[in-house]
């Protein structure tokens, strides 16, 4: 496999998330047929996980029965043949009711010991042998059968909610609770709650866990194929988050999601790993066959090209019986303006000299809302993961921006004094500073930068407050 063959590649993925019976009169010369029309130069097929689309020789994976249309390699290989990369989608969140009575100990747990059986698929834990065993040899399998490119795992990690968006609080299983209490010391607390000492440490074994199975799934792709191009695989590959809507989300519309989320991962990875925003074309899960508006659709595809970024369009079926069509012409419009401009698009890098920090602990709102404020009055600027800044990065900016960060390391915090001293301007906002690295609340912002030398009151009941400033100094009124 040619080496790292993403990082030159014009990415223009269609995912057909195919369900079960998709595949029972699947035409791999129709696929491929379709995709060309679109100017597509990627396919994301689901493969394995919950169910395997090709025979499996593996007991715990669950046999579709429906492979009677044209088989998963003729598929790819008419794709490869084509001139189209393949990426395996594999999901390893869930497991049908059959493979968990074998195995009950995979299942996530909720606090009162009870499954999540989401239509016949039951929820896995991260901790569980499944995921850090068995969905191995699962991969291995896949990867050595079928000829593809890449991978992509979809809902790994802490999952706590269902289609139906039904929380069901963090896994309580005994695999959770052994291992929580070995790093930690603690039982496993029955609620999130920052003031609990127990809870700050959960978060940090959350982390910790994520990290260490990152590592798992990177060593065994490596072991298995070098050069596959994958999510969730260390620092290389692609880093593949979306652009959707959903019935019950509240009002107004985040319509900047396709340009944030590739901002984030093009000013946080740059060349090392390609931002894939996928253009959800369904309204929600429970109204799949239903698109959102086409302008909607060109929009998100337009957001991800202007910001660096490359395009992806993920369907629910295949494109030959999808329901909704009335998002195809836009998609191929932008596809196309891609394809004709496709050097310009090449190694696009971040250059702005204002940096919006985005953490994933953070307040998502006030990040929202500043970012508003500088697409709004025609600012540039980037956003990097608060995890990945550092001295270095901090000194190609002018100006840094903590929109309510509240925890911030030591190391980071230090960074940042130095990086004022040298003028470089922070606006913190709110709480940013507030609490350490381990979650941990201090008694004041941790940047000495900001001249605060004591918090006297924290209103929570204040309904405004402003600042007035005169030659003295700064007069505060509430
Ligand atoms: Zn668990």
């Amino acid at each position: 496999m040619d080496a790292k063959w993403w990082k030159a590649y014009p990415w223009r993925l269609i995912q057909t998330n195919l369900r079960e019976t998709d595949m029972a009169d699947i035409k791999a010369d129709e696929y491929v047929r379709q995709l060309k029309e679109f100017g597509a130069t990627l396919a994301m097929i689901n493969t394995s996980g919950i169910i395997a689309s090709y025979p499996t020789k593996l007991a715990c994976h669950f046999q579709s029965p429906y492979l009677t249309g044209d088989s998963l390699r003729d598929i790819i290989a008419a794709c490869k043949a084509a001139g189209i990369r393949v990426i395996a989608r594999m999901d390893f969140s869930k497991v049908r009711r059959e493979i968990y009575e074998l195995h009950p100990q995979w299942a996530f747990r909720t606090c009162d010991g009870q499954i999540v059986d989401y239509n016949g698929d039951i929820h896995v834990c991260i901790n569980s042998g499944y995921q850090q065993e068995y969905a191995l040899g699962i991969i291995r399998e896949t990867l050595n059968y079928l000829d593809v490119d890449g991978v992509y795992f979809n809902m790994g990690g802490f999952v706590q909610q269902d289609y139906h968006y039904r929380n069901y609080g963090f896994c309580h299983c005994r695999g959770c609770r052994e291992k929580f209490h070995a790093a930690h010391g603690y039982e496993l607390p029955e609620q999130a709650d920052m003031n609990s000492p127990a809870y700050r440490a959960y978060l940090l074994f959350q982390k910790d866990v994520l990290r260490r199975h990152e590592e798992l799934v990177r060593q065994t792709l490596e072991s298995i194929r070098p050069g596959l191009c994958a999510t969730r695989a260390g620092d290389e590959g692609f880093v593949r988050w979306e652009a959707n809507t959903a019935i019950d989300r509240p009002l107004p519309r985040w319509q900047y999601e396709a340009a944030n989320n590739t901002k984030i991962v093009v000013c946080t990875w740059g060349e090392d790993k390609i931002s894939s925003n996928a253009c959800v074309d369904f309204i929600d899960f429970p109204a799949r066959h239903m698109a959102v508006s086409p302008h909607q659709q060109r929009l998100r595809l337009y957001q991800s090209l202007a910001q660096g970024g490359a395009l992806d369009y993920y369907v629910i079926g295949r494109l030959d019986n999808h329901a909704d069509r009335s998002g195809y012409e836009g998609v191929k419009e932008v596809f196309a303006f891609h394809k004709a401009n496709e050097s310009s698009f090449q190694g696009l890098l971040p250059c702005s000299k204002i940096l919006l920090v985005h953490d994933e602990d953070g307040c998502r709102d006030e990040y929202r809302g500043w970012y508003r404020l500088l697409a709004e009055n025609h600012f540039f600027f980037d956003a990097i993961e608060k995890h990945r800044l550092d001295e270095k990065r901090l000194n190609d900016y002018s100006l840094v921006i903590l929109p309510d960060c509240r925890y911030i390391s030591m190391e980071l915090s230090g960074a940042l004094d130095r990086f004022t001293a040298n003028g470089g301007k922070l606006l913190s906002v709110y709480q940013s500073g507030m609490g350490g690295e381990q979650f941990d609340p201090l008694d004041k912002p941790s940047m000495q930068c900001l001249g605060v030398e004591d918090v006297l009151c924290d209103r929570a009941d204040m309904r405004g407050s402003y600042f007035r400033f005169d030659t003295g100094g700064v007069i505060y009124f509430d």
